[in-house]
């Protein structure tokens, strides 16, 4: 059987009974970077055989794995933080052992993710969201934000601190997120408030709000430093909603 347990996205507390006692049951944890889950594994005393999986794995590798689990052996699929598959390596996997083995057993370990946490402390509508994963790097950009711009629910994406700032500007300019939203009975309009998350978890957590550009102007006081998701709230305005109301 194969096991996708998720890991923590900072703090190493964040891992469940259940993940730890099934890490430690298996007969093979395939990590995406073995350095960085022997971390997490020393931690919790697990000494279990550790191979790498990662997004550039060759086929050689996966036809490896599913000899294994032919075998019989029990296997746990974990990346680097967060759960496997969600920007992570582990869909390609499970496509391809199905192929082979289509009755397998492949048991999740629920836990932590980056952009389910930082939803949980925006605020905004979250029974409905659409979570975009990271903007592309180039071709694509531009689209990206200008569809955010028409997306009616509450909208979620990662971004690394290399293009963070860079990202929220295009979300003003492309996506219009800080131009006026006028509610259905014409009264007033408001800027769709948005979320930046940093650091989830970690020592250097800091949660920033407001329109694009108050919260542009926050970090800009700062080092861009550590790893963000951005929380964008729905185009429904209300008169809840803070944001600069015009
Ligand atoms: N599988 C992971 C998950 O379940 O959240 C996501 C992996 S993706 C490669 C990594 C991105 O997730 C980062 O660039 C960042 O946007 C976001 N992320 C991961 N950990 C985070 C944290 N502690 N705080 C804020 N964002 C985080």
């Amino acid at each position: 059987m194969l096991y996708i347990i998720a890991t923590p996205i900072g703090n190493l507390d964040d891992i469940s009974p259940r993940a730890i006692s099934v890490l430690s049951s298996s007969d093979i944890i395939l990590a995406e970077d073995t350095r960085v889950t022997r971390v997490l594994l020393s931690k919790y005393g697990i000494d279990r055989l550790l191979i790498s999986y990662h997004q550039h794995s060759k086929v050689q590798k996966i036809n490896e794995i599913i000899s294994w689990l032919k075998e019989g052996k029990v296997l746990s699929l974990v990346s680097d933080a967060g759960t496997p598959g969600i920007n992570d390596p582990g869909n390609f996997l499970i496509q391809e052992i199905l192929k082979e083995l289509p009755d397998l057993k492949i048991i999740p370990i629920p836990g932590p993710n980056a952009a389910i946490t930082a939803l949980s402390v925006s605020g905004f509508p979250a029974d409905k969201f659409v979570f975009l994963g990271f903007p592309p790097h180039k071709k694509g950009r531009q689209t990206f934000f200008k569809k955010i711009g028409d997306i009616e629910e509450t909208v979620v994406f990662y971004e690394s601190k290399r293009r963070i700032l860079k990202a929220l500007g295009e979300l003003k300019e492309f996506g219009k997120v800080d131009d006026p939203v006028k509610p259905p009975d014409g009264s007033h309009g408001a800027s769709r408030s948005i979320m930046v998350a940093r650091e989830l978890t970690k020592q250097f957590e800091t949660i920033y709000r407001g329109t694009v550009d108050e919260v542009l102007e926050q970090l800009n006081k700062t080092k861009v430093l550590g790893e963000f998701v951005v929380v964008i709230k729905n185009k429904k305005i209300n008169k809840y909603d803070t944001g600069t109301t015009r």
